[in-house]
């Protein structure tokens, strides 16, 4: 899957993969039926079984007030290319919007987007699409609540 985000915008940033709460959100599942059994063997105490999907573990870190994917590795994921979808999809998510509808929401706080243009993003979100429809069509828990700090750019 391509990236809108540079690497080197996140290794700069680092401002990701750390929650208030203690679950991460739906976005960061693991489908069961898409792992192989190695990275179940390899990472099991670092996953929750929540029935249908595993979920990464987060823990509060002593000294900060926020909760911290296990997977986080300094400024970037141990997981690299077998990170969640969703991990993939940031700073984008799938979530509905006030009335219920299925859209496209965008963090305008990551740096990774402040440093694309706007050509370059539309550019991706024409990308993206096709591929959401698809998966929201078989993956229903994939879809977010509404979150307010993210700007809905598209509709799926
Ligand atoms: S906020 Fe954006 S640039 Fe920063 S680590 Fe997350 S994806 Fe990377
Ligand atoms: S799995 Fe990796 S990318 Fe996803 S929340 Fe955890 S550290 Fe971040």
């Amino acid at each position: 899957m391509k990236q809108l985000t540079k690497l080197s915008d996140c290794v700069k940033c680092g401002d990701c993969c750390y929650y208030h709460r203690k679950y991460l959100g739906l976005s960061t599942i693991f489908d069961k039926d898409r792992l192989a059994k190695k990275f179940i063997a390899d990472n099991g105490e670092f996953l929750e079984d929540k029935g249908k999907f595993f979920q990464a573990r987060c823990r509060r870190k002593k000294s900060r007030n926020y909760f911290f994917c296990d997977f986080k590795d300094g400024n970037l994921c141990s997981l690299k290319e077998k990170r969640p979808f969703g991990c993939k999809l940031y700073p984008f998510n799938i979530m509905k919007d006030r009335k219920g509808k299925i859209s496209l929401g965008i963090d305008r706080d990551c740096l990774g987007v402040k440093n694309r243009t706007e050509k370059q993003i539309f550019d991706y979100v024409k990308y993206l699409k096709p591929m959401l429809r698809r998966i929201i069509k078989t993956r229903k828990h994939c879809v977010e609540e509404f979150q307010p700090e993210l700007e809905i750019i598209d509709y799926l």
